[in-house]
């Protein structure tokens, strides 16, 4: 074995997860090294995202310019056939006055390679082909890890290492728990990729559209202008049918969902290349009853998941990947105890988990209005603003009101982005509103959803100048400081009674 190399931390796993974490720590001067066992670009799935990754948490991670430009397609929200009514209903993020109002869907591939080579320039050592083994251990502690490269067994030590290794992580238990698997969601997904495939009637094109039908539902996602991801998630009564034959059980699941049917109407499944497989994906929901230990600590997929419909699979992964950054942070500079600081890393993820996790149990009970999914959200994210604000305040992973998912840099982006929309559904001028001659009720009604936008976009500009926190979101917890970037002790005053 080659003698062993010292870092600060090591992380297992090149995915979402694992290069938000070691990009936040190595851009504190830390030594950062990253194992990841694949040869990137490699495929993934999971691939509609939420809002305040793509903007939030990439502006942190300094690649929101390069998300922006890779031409991704732009997800305004969802459009669900879902629950009691027959038709259709949709939401956009920009229902809510502090989310940034899109996200993206993405070839994985592309998107975890930008992040992984992001890590790279950020002073991040990324080892590719390189499979995490084991732990070292002295005594209760982990302080390393062996691993496998170019043919030799290596070790590197570390203060902490980082499990990112998703959810076939094999390290998951030396934080000394258990995975325990959701009795609720037992489901089974089959997937593959289509060419000429319909799109929603516009604003709605870019936007994830769910479809339940009598054996489970199905997802629809663009990520081209012709290129679509569609995958069934079913019950796992239909685990025979599938395993038989992938393909042959995504084509007959098709079959009895008209509506998706209809949509793949002269279309054609993807045959070669990495999209050309039909994949099944199954015991996904579960979450691990210790995210940390001295020495280790798992994020993303490692330490839990749930069912993929609300996309929320990356959100957590990312957002996990920033709370341990903040712990790591806090500890390697001294100012925190470890306990204290990584308690704050897990009450706050599992308290996230927990909120999709509600809520849904509640979605999945499809007899129900979407109103009533609105009110369960409200419920589920104990949210002070509307029914539809929090559930789109929910579904787009900002009811923690993570202060790191407001950009002040994406403000400008934001009006754009409104004005595009609104030019594409011909309902807007690009002349200021103020020289605008008034002519028809309906101008006046653009008109006042114009001016809330602006003021909402004041607003926002003003909250995002800072990403300090006032007040613990978990009572008797932490704040992120202003970089975002570590926990700090909250002002006295600033304690809730
Ligand atoms: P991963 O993306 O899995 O990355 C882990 C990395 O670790 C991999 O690159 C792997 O090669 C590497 N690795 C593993 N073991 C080792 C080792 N021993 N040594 C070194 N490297 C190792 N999420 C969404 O946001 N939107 C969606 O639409 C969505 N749809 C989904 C649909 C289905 C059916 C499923 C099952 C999940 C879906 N997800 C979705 C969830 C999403 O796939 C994951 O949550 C996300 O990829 C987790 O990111 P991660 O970084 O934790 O792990």
């Amino acid at each position: 074995m080659a003698a062993s190399e010292d870092f600060d931390v090591v992380v297992v796993g090149g995915g979402p997860s694992g290069s938000t974490v070691s990009t936040l720590v190595a851009k504190q001067g830390h030594r950062v090294l990253l194992l990841e066992k694949e040869t990137f670009p490699r495929y993934q799935i999971g691939e509609s995202l939420l809002p305040g990754t793509v903007h939030g948490l990439a502006s942190l991670l300094g690649v929101a310019e390069e998300i922006r430009a890779a031409g991704f397609v732009r997800k305004r929200g969802g459009v669900f056939r879902w629950g009691s009514s027959p038709e259709p209903w949709s939401f956009s993020f920009d229902e809510t006055p502090d989310m940034f109002p899109y996200a993206y869907q993405v070839e994985r591939a592309k998107f975890d390679t930008i992040l992984l080579d992001n890590a790279a320039r950020s002073g991040v050592t990324v080892r590719q082909r390189a499979t995490a083994s084991e732990v070292v251990r002295e005594g209760e502690r982990v302080v390393g890890l062996r691993y496998r490269h170019e043919g030799r067994e290596r070790e590197a030590r570390a203060r902490y290492v980082v499990d990112a290794s998703g959810n076939g992580s094999r390290l998951h238990r030396q934080a000394g728990g258990e995975r325990v698997y959701s009795q609720f969601f037992r489901n089974l997904a089959v997937f593959g990729y289509f060419e000429g495939g319909k799109r929603l009637p516009e604003p709605n094109s870019g936007s994830i559209f769910c479809v339940a039908f009598e054996d489970g539902w199905f997802w629809y996602i663009p990520l081209s202008e012709t290129l679509t991801s569609v995958g069934a998630v079913v019950h796992r009564s239909k685990a025979a049918e599938i395993q038989a034959s992938p393909v042959q059980a995504l084509a007959t699941f098709v079959d009895r969902c008209p509506l998706i049917k209809d949509y793949l109407q002269g279309a054609e499944r993807v045959t070669e290349g990495i999209y050309g497989t039909v994949r099944v994906r199954k015991d996904y929901s579960y979450c691990g009853t210790r995210f940390w230990a001295p020495g280790i600590v798992l994020t993303g997929d490692a330490a839990c998941f749930i069912d993929p419909v609300f996309s929320s699979g990356v959100h957590l992964a990312t957002y996990s990947g920033l709370l341990a950054a903040r712990s790591i942070n806090s500890c390697l500079g001294g100012g925190l105890d470890e306990n204290r600081s990584f308690g704050e890393f897990e009450a706050r993820y599992r308290r996230e988990y927990g909120v999709f996790y509600e809520f849904l149990m509640a979605f999945y009970d499809v007899g129900q209005t979407k109103e009533s999914y609105f009110w369960q959200a409200r419920r589920a994210a104990s949210c002070e603003l509307n029914e539809l604000q929090s559930f789109v305040r929910l579904v787009g992973g900002s009811s923690s009101g993570e202060t790191s998912f407001m950009d002040p840099t994406a403000v400008g982006e934001r009006v754009r982005s409104i004005a595009t929309a609104w030019r594409e559904e011909g309902e807007y001028s690009t002349r200021p509103p103020r020289q605008r001659q008034r002519t028809t009720p309906t101008e006046d009604h653009i008109l006042n959803r114009m001016w809330e936008q602006e003021r909402v976009i004041e607003g926002f500009a003003s909250t995002a100048a800072t990403r300090a926190e006032t007040a613990p979101l978990i009572p008797g917890g932490l704040v992120a400081t202003a970089d975002g970037l570590h926990w700090a002790e909250p002002a006295p005053a600033a304690t809730p009674a």
